[in-house]
């Protein structure tokens, strides 16, 4: 084995005080004033947690789309932040905005259909939050956007680079905020692994890889569109080999300037005759770092390693719900790294980000133009799957003529 794991208690006791010391600084948890994790790594009792603002200071929110991640994820979520509260629904079926109105406490008065009519005289919806089927996302967003309302979408920000323009235009028209919901740059273990990479900490990273796979099941219904070009916009790629190209261009600090890529959709499997299963592709970067992403829909896997010159960094899982982990490997020794925030956190994290950004009125970590390059260097990867040629980026990340 050529990396000792630490085995040691008094060994394990020091790995685990350096994560918690480097997170302290800059953790969400930190600047919550919560306790540090016990030197054990089990999770600390959360005696300090701030008290959420008074239900008026809390900014509302409306949920567009009561589908499994809004129900199982971001209406809890919103439900237990600090800035911010559910105080709109927005669906198609009628059984739900009673079921899901009820559960909340969100009157009639605050549900909507799709046309999003009366919304713009609700005064206590400030934010509509996009989490329906990805080609849905921009004609959606841009009504929410001239009912006055900001907008947090989900990922992928839209079906193609053109809606995902008609969406920022949009944006700049109202005077409103459009934020990406890109979750894992408010995961602990994401950050402290960029923070990591930006504080050179890893030595010069001249390769990484990431990986992110998981199931495709026709018989959850969260699954049928996905199945479905017209609908998803793409496959593996647009779902969750986004998380791949996201992340990685996120800890590398640093666009590609270049991709190859390959897609494969195996005959005969009644699941990718729109779609494809699997996507690889290389990017090349300015620095002469290179980077190989993948993604698919059988396995389950999801995973980005950070190769640099002193050390190695592995998130395995790098972007699940919970529980996501930190491994940095030197020469002779490797090390876990405990965070003292949770991984769930991200999701409340994501959601007070842009209240707080809009109540300070400041920008976002993930707007949308960050989503516009991510569709862009998605649209790039298909022509090289399609082509079978390497191709070149503009700075844009358009692709070069
Ligand atoms: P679901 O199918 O579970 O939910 C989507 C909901 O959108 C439906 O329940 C429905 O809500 C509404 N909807 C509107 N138009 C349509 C349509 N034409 N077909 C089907 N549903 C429609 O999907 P998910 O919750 O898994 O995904 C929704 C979005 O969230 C996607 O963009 C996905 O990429 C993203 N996502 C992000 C995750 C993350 O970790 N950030 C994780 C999972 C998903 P109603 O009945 O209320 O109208």
């Amino acid at each position: 084995m050529p990396f000792p794991v630490i085995a040691s208690r008094r060994a394990m006791i020091g790995s685990l005080s350096a994560g918690i010391g480097s997170l302290a600084a800059t953790g969400a948890a930190a600047q919550a004033g919560r306790l540090p994790a016990t030197p054990t790594g089990r999770p600390a009792p959360q005696l300090e947690r701030p008290p959420q603002q008074a239900e008026d200071q809390r900014l509302g929110w409306a949920v567009a789309g009561l589908g499994h991640f809004a129900q199982a994820y971001m209406l809890p979520a919103l439900g237990r932040a600090l800035m911010s509260r559910p105080a709109g629904l927005i669906s198609g079926s009628a059984e739900k905005l009673g079921e899901v109105g009820a559960r909340y406490g969100i009157g009639e008065a605050h549900h909507y259909g799709y046309d999003m009519a009366g919304l713009r005289d609700d005064d206590a919806v400030r934010v509509v939050y996009v989490i329906t089927p990805n080609s849905t996302h921009a004609e959606l967003t841009v009504r929410a956007l001239e009912a006055g309302k900001h907008v947090m979408c989900e990922k992928p920000m839209a079906a193609s680079a053109a809606d995902c323009q008609r969406m920022i235009d949009a944006a700049k028209a109202a005077g409103r905020k459009l934020m990406i919901a890109y979750r894992a740059h408010f995961e602990p273990y994401n950050m402290e692994a960029r923070r990591m990479a930006a504080a050179g900490e890893l030595g010069k990273i001249w390769f990484a890889s990431s990986d992110h796979h998981r199931p495709l099941d026709p018989s959850k219904p969260r699954d049928e569109w996905r199945m479905r070009k017209d609908i998803a916009g793409g496959g593996s790629l647009v779902d969750i080999g986004i998380y791949s190209l996201n992340g990685l261009i996120w800890l590398l600090g640093e666009n590609p300037v270049a991709v190859s890529a390959t897609t494969h959709s195996p005959p005969g499997d009644e699941r990718f005759t729109e779609i494809e299963n699997t996507m690889t592709a290389q990017l090349e970067f300015a620095s002469g770092a290179r980077a190989s992403i993948s993604s698919g829909y059988t396995a389950d896997k999801k995973r980005i390693d950070l190769w640099g010159d002193k050390a190695v960094a592995v998130l395995d899982p790098a972007t699940a719900y919970k529980d996501n982990k930190l491994t940095v490997s030197e020469a002779r020794e490797q090390r876990q790294v405990i965070a003292e925030a949770t991984s769930a956190e991200q999701f409340t994290s994501v959601v007070d980000h842009l209240s707080a950004a809009i109540r300070n009125n400041t920008g976002v970590a993930a707007p949308g133009e960050m989503g516009l390059r991510d569709m862009r260097i998605i649209e790039a990867i298909y022509r090289s799957a399609d082509t079978r040629r390497r191709v070149e980026l503009n700075p844009d990340m358009t692709i070069k003529a």
